[in-house]
C-alpha cells in the first residue's frame, strides 16, 4: 500500500448528486509538488489493476455505486492571475468558473465571461466540456494548458490546435489521458453571437433548479429535438420515483430529494426515459452526465 493514498473515504459530496458513496483509496492533489505523487500512483494502480478517476466537487458525474473499488484523485489546484495589458487570464484548473468570471468583471471590468456567470464547475470541467453558454463557448478564448500525460508522466503544453474541440467535447474527454494543471486564456478575442441579449443570470435563476442536480442530464439528439422536450411528451416532467425526479423546471434536469440516497432511484428514471423516448420518438437519448461504476 503507498502512504501517499487514504482508505475508505466518504466522497459523497464530490457529486452534485449526493449519492451514499466511498472510495477504496484516495489521494488529494492540493499544490504542484502534489503532482510528484501522480507517477507513484498510476503505478500502483496500474500493478493492481485498479482505475483512476479524478474529481473536482460539484462534478458532472453521477457516482453508480456505494463502494468505488479502485482510486479517486481529488484536484485542490488553485489560483489564477489575469493581466490587464495583453487580456490573458493563467488560472489553475481547480478554480471555479463562476467565481473567475465575476472577479473579472468586479475587480478587472472585464466582461467577456459575462455568460459563464453561474455555470457550476470548475474551469478544467468547462475545458472538458468545451462548456457552452449562450454561444459562449470556451474554446473561443482557449490559448494553451499545461498538463500531465499519464501515459508518459511528462509535463506537456498543448495547444489550441492540439484540443480538437467539439461540441460539448475536448480532447481531454476523448482521451482521457491528461490531468490538466494550468490553463491560458486570451480575453482579448470577442465573438460576435455574444451580443445576443439574453440574460443569463435571470434565465438560471428562473428556469434552472440550483441543487442536487448535474445540470442537463440527456444530450440533445438534434436541433430540433431538445431533451427536455422529449420528455415533456413521455409525460415525465415532474414524474417522482422514490428519492429522485425530473425538475419541474426543466424537464432535463434529474435531481435527487434527500442527500446520500441510493444511486438506483436514478438509474431507474434514466432507463425509463430512455426506453419511453425510444418507442414513442425512435431516438436514444444519450447522458451527458458521465455515469460513473465499478
Ligand atoms: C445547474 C447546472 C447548469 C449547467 N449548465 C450548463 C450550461 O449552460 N452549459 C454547459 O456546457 N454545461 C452546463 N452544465 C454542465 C457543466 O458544464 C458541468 O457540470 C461542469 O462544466 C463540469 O465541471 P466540473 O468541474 O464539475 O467537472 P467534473 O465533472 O468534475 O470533471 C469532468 C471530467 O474531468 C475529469 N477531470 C477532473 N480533474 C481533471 C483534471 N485536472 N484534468 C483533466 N481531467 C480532469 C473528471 O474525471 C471528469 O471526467 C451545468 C451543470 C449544472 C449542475
Amino acid at each position: 500500500m503507498l502512504k501517499s493514498l487514504q482508505q475508505n473515504i466518504e466522497i459523497t459530496n464530490l457529486s452534485n448528486f449526493k449519492t451514499k458513496a466511498f472510495t477504496k483509496y484516495y489521494f488529494e492533489i492540493n499544490n504542484e509538488n502534489d503532482i510528484l505523487n501522480l507517477k507513484e500512483i498510476l503505478e500502483f494502480a496500474w500493478k493492481n489493476t485498479l482505475k483512476v478517476l479524478f474529481v473536482w466537487a460539484w462534478t458532472n458525474m453521477l457516482f453508480a455505486f456505494n463502494l468505488f473499488d479502485w482510486i479517486v484523485i481529488k484536484n485542490n489546484l488553485k489560483w489564477y492571475d489575469y493581466n490587464e495589458n495583453t487580456k490573458i487570464l493563467e488560472v489553475y484548473s481547480s478554480e471555479k468558473i463562476t467565481q473567475i468570471a465575476l472577479d473579472l468583471e468586479n475587480n478587472y471590468n472585464q466582461n467577456i465571461w459575462h455568460r459563464f456567470i453561474w455555470l457550476p464547475g470548475s474551469v478544467w470541467g468547462a475545458l472538458f466540456w468545451n462548456a457552452w453558454c449562450f454561444w459562449l463557448e470556451t474554446e473561443n478564448n482557449f490559448l494553451k494548458a499545461i498538463v500531465y500525460n499519464l501515459s508518459t508522466n511528462k509535463l506537456e503544453t498543448l495547444t489550441k490546435d492540439e484540443l480538437n474541440f467539439s461540441y460539448r467535447s475536448s480532447l481531454f474527454k476523448q482521451t482521457k489521458n491528461y490531468f490538466i494543471i494550468k490553463i491560458y486564456f486570451d480575453l482579448s478575442k470577442i465573438v460576435e453571437k455574444y451580443s445576443s441579449d439574453v440574460d443569463n443570470i435571470k434565465f438560471r435563476k428562473e428556469l434552472q433548479p440550483k441543487w442536487n442536480s448535474c445540470g442537463s442530464f440527456f444530450k440533445n439528439p438534434s436541433k430540433e429535438n431538445s431533451a427536455w422536450s422529449l420528455i415533456e411528451w413521455v409525460w415525465l416532467k415532474w414524474f417522482i420515483y422514490n428519492n429522485a425526479y425530473f425538475s419541474d423546471k426543466h424537464a432535463n434536469f434529474l435531481m435527487t430529494l434527500k442527500d446520500n440516497w441510493d444511486y438506483k432511484d436514478l438509474i431507474y428514471l434514466i432507463k425509463l426515459a430512455q426506453e419511453k423516448v425510444l418507442s414513442k420518438f425512435d431516438l436514444l437519448l444519450e447522458n451527458e452526465v458521465q455515469i460513473i461504476t465499478n
